[in-house]
């Protein structure tokens, strides 16, 4: 059996080759392959270093240079190149300051996590599976290449991964695996968030979301983490995959009197922005009693964002998070107010503040914003159509 994306990378394991280099498929798509699921990329690992690499194909881009990865552009597709490698010391639980590049397939998937992602495969998808991960996919189980217990001392974040590929792929923790991750717990307390919150927005997104959240859980995980240690998760249940982002505005509303702060995850501003619209559309859903409140909360926050944290009812309800009655608000009608409503945005509303200073012949202050948004209101209300002619008029008798 071939797969198209092996396919289109094939010319590079090649042309390697062809200057007398060692070049394998290796990580996530080999896994993903052997297990026939959807391949999203590729990476490649080969006895070439970054120089090498460098030499032989016309265009690249140095991402990781110093850790010996080189992207490799062909055919408008990036490939990540990494050269073998072992790992020298590792200081505070992290990933060594030091890597070695080595000319040998063994050394280099011995450094790797877990045996499933250990597994490396030429361009004739010959597997070599030092560490028996085809049979541990086949049996759906997650063990540390080599001693859990040293695995996870000499990188945490490992911890974190292997509960993310349990979310993932539904599969059973190795005992020993399991016993070392509770035991090594605490030393994610050295890692950066920054790794620790890819791992999370994953393992979040999972279907085995309730497993792996248990374990998170049982293990206390969270404790060790910024943000997330100042809430109590024992409060917490999550059954269902979501964004990271919808759990945090979740921890946020359930329990909103902690001194947590949501820049302690350094994520983007984009994302801290959807987070604390998350948290307002969630709390403002018990207070929507009105026909009228129900068309300004939808015009307010836009359909998209108010379906998707209805997506997550059930999981707010058992987190004794306040809703609404489903009979004012349930998917079908946000959608019919959506369709019903006469204005989306304050783009579209037919005047704009410099047309009603003219109309007023009054100085600018507080008092403009609060009329365009009763302006807002009321042309939602069907008070008045959003028509200029009609809006002069109305502020004229208003204002
Ligand atoms: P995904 O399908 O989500 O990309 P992946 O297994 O490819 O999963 P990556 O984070 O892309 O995961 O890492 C690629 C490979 O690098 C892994 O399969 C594993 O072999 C190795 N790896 C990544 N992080 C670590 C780590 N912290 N310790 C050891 N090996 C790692
Ligand atoms: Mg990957």
């Amino acid at each position: 059996m071939t797969n198209t994306l092996f396919e289109k990378a094939k010319p590079i394991l090649e042309n390697l080759q062809s200057h007398s280099f060692q070049a394998y498929y290796v990580g996530g798509s080999v896994r993903d392959y052997i297990m026939n699921k959807s391949i999203h990329d590729i990476d490649i690992t080969t006895s070439a270093t970054p120089d090498e690499i460098e030499s032989i194909f016309e265009k690249t881009i140095p991402i990781g240079r110093e850790h010996g990865t080189i992207n490799v552009v062909y055919q408008g597709e990036q490939y990540e190149v990494t050269t073998f490698r072992a790992e020298g010391e590792y200081i505070d639980h992290r990933r060594p300051n030091e890597v070695y590049f080595v000319r040998n397939l063994f050394e280099d998937v011995k450094r790797r996590d877990f045996t499933m992602n250990a597994i490396a495969m030429d361009m004739h998808y010959q597997i070599h599976d030092y560490f028996n991960g085809q049979q541990d996919i086949a049996d759906k189980v997650i063990r540390t290449v080599g001693d859990p217990s040293e695995r996870f001392n000499e990188d945490a974040l490992r911890i974190i991964r292997g509960l993310r590929f349990q979310s993932q792929l539904g599969f059973q923790l190795d005992t020993d695996t399991f016993n070392a991750m509770e035991q090594h717990i605490s030393d994610i307390s050295h890692l950066s968030i920054e790794r620790i919150v890819v791992e999370l927005k994953k393992l979040m997104l999972g279907n085995a979301i309730k497993q792996s959240f248990n374990n998170l859980k049982q293990f206390q995980a969270f404790s060790y983490m910024p943000f997330f240690k100042h809430f109590d998760l024992s409060k917490i249940i999550i059954e269902q995959p979501m964004p990271l982002t919808v759990f945090i505005a979740l921890l946020k509303v359930q329990q909103p009197n902690t001194t947590s702060n949501i820049s302690d995850l350094k994520m983007s501003n984009q994302e801290k922005k959807y987070i604390n619209k998350i948290i307002e559309i969630i709390e403002d859903i018990p207070k929507v009693q009105t026909k009228l409140q129900l068309k300004l909360f939808v015009y307010d926050y836009g359909k998209e964002d108010i379906l998707e944290v209805l997506s997550y009812a059930d999981t707010l309800k058992v987190n004794n998070i306040a809703t609404n009655s489903p009979f004012i608000i349930n998917s079908r009608t946000i959608v019919e107010v959506a369709q019903t409503l006469p204005i989306h945005s304050r783009k579209e509303v037919d005047i704009n503040g410099k047309d009603i200073l003219t109309v007023t012949d009054k100085p600018s202050g507080p008092w403009l914003k609060a009329t365009l948004r009763e302006i807002e209101r009321a042309i939602i209300a069907g008070e008045v159509n959003n028509y200029q002619p009609e809006l002069i008029k109305w502020v004229k008798t208003h204002v």
